[in-house]
């Protein structure tokens, strides 16, 4: 190997590293609208992580009657997120879109501590 040889190395395994950034923001970009092509009531979106900080934050569970009852004294059992103004999707839909989680779906029997009840 000659002294010429490893900078033309490390310069191309620069560009190509370089060159890769596009890809990965096309791929996001078109993930992204994808989601934004889904269905209005969320069901098909992907489903929330109850351990992700923003489920954690706003104390969400996939299983309402499963809720720590002392930490959360104001749960009370008809309180679902498929009965919350939060939901986009339809009372019976096992899963929907969250407007306070947006791409992700919840829970019918979801609860998070910003329940709400459809008017
Ligand atoms: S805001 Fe409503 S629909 Fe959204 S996670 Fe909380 S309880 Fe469920």
């Amino acid at each position: 190997m000659n002294d010429k040889t490893l900078p033309r190395r490390a310069l191309l395994k620069g560009a190509l590293g370089l060159a890769a950034i596009p890809v990965v923001a096309a791929v996001a970009t078109a993930e992204a609208q994808a989601q934004a092509a889904k269905p209005a009531g969320g069901a098909a979106l992907p489903r929330l992580d109850p351990n992700s900080p923003q489920a954690k934050a706003l104390a969400y569970v996939h299983d309402g009657s499963q809720i720590d009852r002392k930490a959360h004294p104001n749960f009370k059992p008809d309180q679902k997120c498929n009965n919350c103004i939060h939901w986009t999707g339809k009372p019976t839909d096992p899963w929907a879109g969250c407007n306070l989680f947006p791409g992700r779906s919840v829970a019918g029997p979801g609860w998070c501590r910003v329940w709400a009840k459809k008017p």
